[in-house]
């Protein structure tokens, strides 16, 4: 293997052997056994659906039976329910450097995206202008241009952030209003610049709505240190809250007096059980709520940020940066070219690789118990979820994916075809 510049404070281990003795002395290698692994899997995919913690069954269990089964209406008292988008967010908070009252949890990301933009641009009404990315995940995308379709004048423009100069050009313009980005790119792994971008925005007379479903969980987040206004994220990717757990919203203190978000639903009132007509918000972030929220749902993610309580941050990012390291060292040794930024602060926990082939070349690899994604046209995903995933696993990884490259196993015929429009390769 060719020697690479190092972007990890630990040296790129080049054996098996060495990845063995990192792995034992793993300060996070107790959390694996935190985790359901199903056997002859190396799981790659962590930043798309993140694996089942071993407490959640039992959590979701007594929900729904003690709670839900013997407490009945008792518990949205007795079991916490009422408070739950808060109590869980304030176990949330630390994870992305926000004070316990900043964070709610609670809706989708989508549903949030749309009521952080809309509070956003109440907050700054003489502007209209709502720089995104090109590249965004789509739905961040959507999203926007339905804001754009409902609110008069709305323009959504569109702007590099891995190139400083084309942000900084659009908002020389002076008329942006909001930036809304995701912290690392969905696609490429690429890690943004959040408090360079932010201050820029401010600079400028823009708020900043940062998007975390890639990062938060993968990289430190400091929200009050970068001076964000709003963020959202999924919980689901590398919180391991469970497929379609809610999502959170980060409201900065400074506006919980004046943001107003559109769905002004009973859970965000001031005063909820007087039933008036009128509709009131809560103070701070708890007016960002709307309705019941899948409580069930929260339970798996209760039982998650319980087990993310204990994980110390910097020691995931730094066995992040060995993971990545390693697997893309390899995977360039075998020919494949990356799409992910090598420098360690311009990267999140994934590896992108491009190659014309890459769907067949997934496919035959989740056949040997691979399993990473496929995003079109040609990108092969792979995310590193720290605290299940050893050094040897992703050693082997990588020796799977270079075998399946350079015997050309990927060319059988069953490989190309496209499966289901669900499941890991999609
Ligand atoms: C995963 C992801 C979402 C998901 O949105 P949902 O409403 O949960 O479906 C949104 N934005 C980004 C950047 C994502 O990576």
């Amino acid at each position: 293997m060719p020697s690479r510049p190092r972007t990890s404070s630990v040296p790129t281990p080049t054996t098996r052997e060495a990845c063995a003795e990192l792995d034992a002395a793993d300060p996070l290698a107790a959390f694996r056994d935190e985790f359901v692994l199903p056997e002859g899997v190396i799981y790659l995919d962590g930043n798309s659906l993140g694996a089942l913690p071993k407490a959640t069954p039992g959590r979701v269990a007594d929900l729904v039976e003690r709670e839900w089964g013997q407490g009945l209406i008792r518990s949205w008292n007795d079991a916490g329910w009422w408070d739950k988008p808060r109590t869980l967010g304030a176990a949330l908070a630390p994870l992305v450097g926000a004070a316990p009252h900043e964070v709610v949890v609670g809706d989708g990301t989508s549903a949030n995206l749309f009521k952080t933009l809309v509070a956003a641009l109440r907050l700054n009404p003489g502007r209209r202008v709502v720089l995104g990315e090109p590249g965004n995940f789509p739905t961040d995308l959507y999203v926007t241009q339905g804001v754009a379709g409902l609110v008069d004048g709305v323009e959504h423009r569109l702007a590099d952030p891995d190139d400083p100069e084309r942000i900084a050009a659009a908002l020389a313009a002076g008329d942006v209003a909001v930036v809304l980005l995701s912290h690392v790119d969905y696609r490429t792994g690429a890690l943004r610049d959040m408090a360079g971008i932010t201050a820029a925005a401010h600079a400028h007379g823009a708020l900043a709505v940062w998007d975390l479903c890639h990062s938060v969980g993968a990289v430190p987040i400091d929200l009050t240190g970068c001076q964000v206004d709003f963020a959202v994220g999924c919980t689901y990717k590398y919180l391991n809250g469970g497929p379609g757990g809610p999502a959170f919203t980060y409201v900065a203190e400074r506006h919980h007096a004046d943001a107003r978000q559109p769905i002004t639903g009973w859970h965000g009132h001031a005063r909820p059980f007087d039933f008036t007509g009128e509709y009131v918000p809560a103070a701070g972030a708890s007016r960002f709520l709307s309705g019941s929220q899948p409580l069930v749902a929260a339970a798996a993610l209760e039982a998650s940020l319980e087990m993310w309580s204990r994980v110390d941050l910097r020691q995931v990012r730094a066995k992040s940066l060995v993971l990545t390291d390693l697997f893309r060292s390899m995977a360039e040794a075998a020919g494949l070219a990356a799409l992910t930024p090598r420098a360690a602060e311009r990267r999140g926990s994934q590896v992108a690789l491009r190659h014309p082939d890459g769907y067949a070349i997934v496919r035959a690899l989740i056949e040997r118990g691979v399993i990473g994604d496929f995003r079109a046209p040609d990108v092969l995903r792979f995310g590193f979820a720290p605290l299940y995933l050893r050094h040897v696993d992703v050693f082997d990884a990588a020796t799977a994916l270079a075998e399946v490259v350079e015997s050309g196993e990927w060319r059988q015929p069953r490989f190309a075809e496209r499966a289901t429009a669900s499941g890991p390769v999609t």
